[in-house]
């Protein structure tokens, strides 16, 4: 009765599609949901689209993320749901994505110890009201009984990563984060949860950091990846 009454005088619409829905579903329509578009993941370590064979992300890098899974296709209705969430205000799209990442994680089959997330800047925390991948990592630490844990901040002064082309984001993301002094990672299965996979610089620079605390592995899940060869200079 309260969700009649709510939807009655709080009408929710498809942030895809635009049709009224019930706000149950978390501004995403039935048929919408069934177009996500599911990534392929083909490089054993990242997930990422061989070019010639080659893996665009781990072929000359020093990478530490010991897993990485992509859901989506940055694109679609996988994009409409995020840029609703990250730009519309839109708090509940968040809880699309756990069911997936469980899924993903399950896949994996690895021990995970900590379930964390990717920090924003206090800046556009204050702006957006919520950090969306946090929301989302709880989530998913409660489904699954994993411990929940922030253990990164952001530096101050740094710009988001999307002003940026290809190479540049590997400069700019450099110590851009740091271990929250009380996080007890020693030889602990880490887990991060970010929105979107593009040059895998952010995962991997949070991995580092979380590796040179003491953090024994750390895996990384994003809700979506984008194409690589969309980005200037490559
Ligand atoms: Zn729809
Ligand atoms: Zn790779």
């Amino acid at each position: 009765m309260l969700n009649l009454l709510l939807d009655f005088f709080f009408p929710c619409y498809c942030i895809s599609c635009g049709v009224p829905i019930s706000s149950r579903s978390n501004y995403l329509c039935i048929n919408c949901r069934s177009t996500l578009p599911f990534a392929t993941n083909n490089c054993e370590r990242c997930g990422s689209v061989l070019h010639d064979g080659l893996c665009l992300f781990c072929n000359n890098r020093e990478v530490y993320i010991s897993k990485h899974i992509s859901i989506f296709e940055y694109r679609g209705t996988a994009k409409a749901a995020l840029h609703g969430l990250k730009f519309k205000g839109l708090k509940n799209i968040a809880m699309i994505f756990p069911d997936y990442i469980v899924s993903a994680i399950d896949s994996m089959n690895e021990q995970i110890d900590i379930v964390t997330y990717v920090p924003m800047s206090w800046k556009k925390l204050r702006a957006r009201g919520y950090n969306h991948c946090e929301l989302i990592a709880k989530r998913v630490a409660s489904k699954r009984g994993f411990c929940f844990k922030k253990t990164l901040e952001e530096n101050k002064g740094y710009i988001a990563q999307r002003e940026f082309g290809y190479k540049e984001r590997f400069i700019n993301v450099i110590d851009r984060y740091r271990v929250i002094s009380k996080s007890n990672l020693f030889g602990k299965s880490v887990l991060i949860i970010d929105d979107v996979f593009t040059t895998g610089a952010t995962v991997n620079e949070c991995a580092r950091k979380l590796l040179e605390a003491g953090a024994a592995k750390v895996f990384s899940v994003t809700i979506a990846r984008a194409d690589i060869k969309k980005l200037e200079n490559i």
